[in-house]
């Protein structure tokens, strides 16, 4: 890990790290909307690409309006939450239980990203960077939506989708 010393560098260093997962996701989201057989799960990640572009925008933004320089690093942990969506794809097939696990993988990415800019904000803010915190609120506010947005439709369609799949499978007598 390159020297981090002060504030700022620990800003940059997480400013950086998101970008790396942003970026990460805009090949992933691709991959799982095609693996859904939900219309409404897939337009729920294809609306989340176009959101995603537009966060990467907005970290574009904050670097050039203060001047500053992102590192090359890799997010780890969203290259292992990728890499856990493509373990879904791979081993569960297409319909609503791989479904289910989708939603629950998607979930855990809006988790790791609103903690990301919950930090983010608040640091953005201890160093007086206020348009910085406001574009990273934004964000934040369509990483929240998107986890609710996601949960609601696991509640609303997919999971029963999922017992009515299992009941289909159950022989008949
Ligand atoms: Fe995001
Ligand atoms: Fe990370
Ligand atoms: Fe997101």
């Amino acid at each position: 890990m390159p020297k981090i010393t002060t504030l700022e560098d620990a800003f940059v260093h997480e400013l950086s790290d998101i970008y790396s997962a942003e970026k990460q996701l805009t090949k992933a989201l691709p991959k799982l909307a095609k693996a859904t057989t939900n219309p409404n799960l897939a337009a729920g990640f294809t609306t989340h690409l176009e959101e995603t572009q537009g966060q990467i925008e907005r970290i574009d933004q904050i670097v050039e309006e203060l001047g500053i320089k992102l590192k090359r690093i890799k997010c780890l942990a969203m290259e292992g939450l990728v890499a856990e969506g493509q373990e879904t794809i791979d081993e569960i097939e297409k319909g609503p239980v791989r479904d289910v696990m989708l939603i629950a993988g998607a979930q855990k990415v809006e988790h790791y990203e609103i903690a990301s800019y919950g930090a983010l904000i608040a640091v953005a803010k201890a160093l007086g960077h206020k348009n910085a915190a406001k574009l990273l609120a934004e964000t934040l506010a369509e990483e929240k939506a998107t986890d609710t947005k996601l949960n609601g439709l696991a509640m609303s369609e997919v999971n029963q989708q999922a017992l009515d799949a299992a009941a289909d499978l159950t022989p008949a007598q």
